[in-house]
């Protein structure tokens, strides 16, 4: 078991894009093992790789006890129809939550584990997970998908959580 720092804001690596992975071996299962053990002991529901500073297409999700991990992940279609609901993210702060708008429905393509495509539509906190972390992967996080407004009251409130050492 290995639990790895989680790259906080405003490290550069969470405005990289990650690259895609090309061969599906020994260590994207390792990194995924110690993605998944990050994630965990957070704790959260979603975990991308950058998030440790590996520059990687790779994400792990858990919204309902089933643990999930995704390779070269994409988002190949998101419906019209969008919602607002409060977000928080590991890399900003677990106490801290912003609203995000979403769409409610979102297709999903990506490689497993085993290197198989999967495929599927998906809709409620799954969907906006996944919406989530293939936002990290492209170096975007929920404070550049808020509103302005609410961007300026999670940085106050972000400072006033931070010791000035
Ligand atoms: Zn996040």
């Amino acid at each position: 078991m290995a639990v790895l720092p989680i790259r906080k804001f405003p490290d550069p690596v969470l405005k990289e894009k990650t690259l895609p992975v090309k061969n599906i071996d020994e260590e994207i299962h390792k990194l995924i093992k110690n993605m998944a053990d990050t994630m965990y002991a957070a704790p959260g529901v979603g975990l991308a790789a950058n998030q440790i500073g590996v520059l990687k297409r790779v994400t792990v999700v858990d919204v309902d006890e089933d643990l999930m991990a995704f390779i070269n992940p994409e988002i190949t279609w998101y419906s019209e129809e969008v919602e607002d609901s409060e977000e928080g993210c590991l890399s900003v702060s677990p106490e801290i939550q912003m609203v995000v708008t979403r769409s409610v429905k979102i297709r999903f393509k990506a490689q497993n584990e085993r290197g198989e495509t999967v495929e599927f539509e998906t809709d409620g906190l799954l969907a906006r997970a996944l919406q989530h972390e293939v936002d990290h992967l492209s170096g975007i996080i929920i404070l550049d998908r808020t509103s302005p407004e609410e961007r300026r009251r999670a940085l106050k409130e972000l400072a006033s959580k931070t010791p000035l050492i």
